[in-house]
């Protein structure tokens, strides 16, 4: 075996890490985190891991200090690196809004015309403004934008919002959405091929985990008059294995369902006679 790694970067401690951390384990990687430590070797998966702030990953990767990074989608659109995006990665979904006072009368985008908004994402403002034709003026300021407008800084503000608490406890109402973010995994335009077959075998296992977390394994019982209406239900892998129970007439489905169709197919099984079903979750699921 080569002695060769791939370098990623993740974000040391914020909203993107535990996440992270969490995937790379889900997927068999062993490595140190936690506490000071800036970077970790993987002691069974060719892969060093640097600890960083979430705003210098796009460009280490572009740089190709890291090979690969894990970031948020704002934070790479904002600064607009040179960077390939491998994947979606499915968590720190969240959303860049505009937000005005409270008692404000809002109507459309017109009302943000000549007015200044404060904001971490000039650029990802600018543009979203520019293109429904409403010219205002972006204050750049680099934390805690939603005190902006009380302190007469800017009329509203443009940020990150996922459930709207921050919003609502500064007095600020979420008007228009600008941006819809993820975590996503990207890596260096330009990858040995070395590092280019490290990276598959990464991304083999981020998609097995994946469909894991999007798929259930369900068991049911069903009797024989039964079986060809809720075998038709089952998607499975090929096809749902069947087991005959002790009991005779009576067999045993297992099966694979999505997580998206979950509660209508469970609906029609039921329907079509299907008992005792049990719904359990899927580790990783390799194709
Ligand atoms: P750092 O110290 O590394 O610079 P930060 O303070 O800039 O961290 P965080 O607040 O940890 O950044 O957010 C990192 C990313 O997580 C954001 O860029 C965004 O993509 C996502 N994110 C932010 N807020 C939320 C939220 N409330 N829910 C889910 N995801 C979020
Ligand atoms: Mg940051």
């Amino acid at each position: 075996m080569s002695n060769i790694n791939i370098r990623i970067a993740v974000q040391k401690s914020g909203r993107l890490s535990d996440d992270s951390l969490k995937l790379f384990k889900e997927c068999g990687i062993k490595f140190e985190s936690g506490g000071s430590k800036l970077r970790s070797i993987s002691s069974n998966f060719p892969i060093e891991f640097l600890f960083l702030r979430d705003d210098d990953i796009p460009g280490y990767v572009e740089d190709g200090v890291a090979d690969l990074g894990v970031i948020g989608l704002n934070v790479l659109e904002e600064n607009r690196k040179e960077v390939e995006i491998v994947k979606e990665l499915g968590f720190s979904k969240c959303r860049l809004s505009l937000a005005i006072p409270r008692n404000e009368v809002y109507t459309d985008l017109s009302y943000f015309e000549g007015k200044n908004i404060a904001t971490s994402y000039p650029n990802l403002t600018n543009n979203f403004l520019k293109s429904k034709g409403v010219s205002a003026h972006t204050h750049e300021i680099s934390g805690s934008v939603e005190i902006a407008p009380s302190i007469g800084l800017a009329e509203g503000i443009c940020d990150i919002v996922s459930t709207g608490g921050t919003l609502l406890s500064n007095g600020l109402k979420e008007v228009a959405e600008v941006f819809k973010s993820q975590a996503v995994l990207i890596s260096n335009k330009s990858l040995t091929a070395e590092k280019k077959n490290i990276l598959d075998k990464l991304t083999f296992r981020i998609d097995s985990v994946q469909r894991g977390q999007n798929a259930k394994y369900v068991v049911l019982n069903a009797e024989e008059k039964n079986l060809e209406k809720i075998i038709a239900l089952l998607p499975g892998m090929k096809s749902p294995s069947r087991v005959p129970l002790a009991e005779k007439g009576w067999y045993s489905l297992h099966s694979v369902i999505s997580e998206n169709d979950f509660w209508e197919i469970i609906e029609s099984l039921r329907e079509a006679g299907a008992q005792g079903i049990l719904v359990l979750p899927i580790e990783k699921m390799i194709l």
